[in-house]
């Protein structure tokens, strides 16, 4: 995978994550959910639509 394209403004920054359907790293969140010590956001792929989640640690 090549990482040389540098992306104009990108509304979400998350490094390394990328859509496993489609592999684009363009994703728009629809919620983010406090769960534990941790944080659950829903993100969904502007590429294919694909709804992921992921989950951050809270500092
Ligand atoms: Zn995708």
């Amino acid at each position: 995978m090549t990482e040389t394209n540098a992306m104009p403004t990108p509304q979400v920054r998350h490094p390394g994550l990328v859509c496993r359907a489609c592999g684009c790293r363009d994703f728009r969140t629809i919620y983010t959910r406090p769960r534990g010590d941790s944080i659950v956001r829903r993100k969904r792929c502007r590429n294919c639509d694909r709804a992921i989640s992921t989950r951050e640690k809270i500092a």
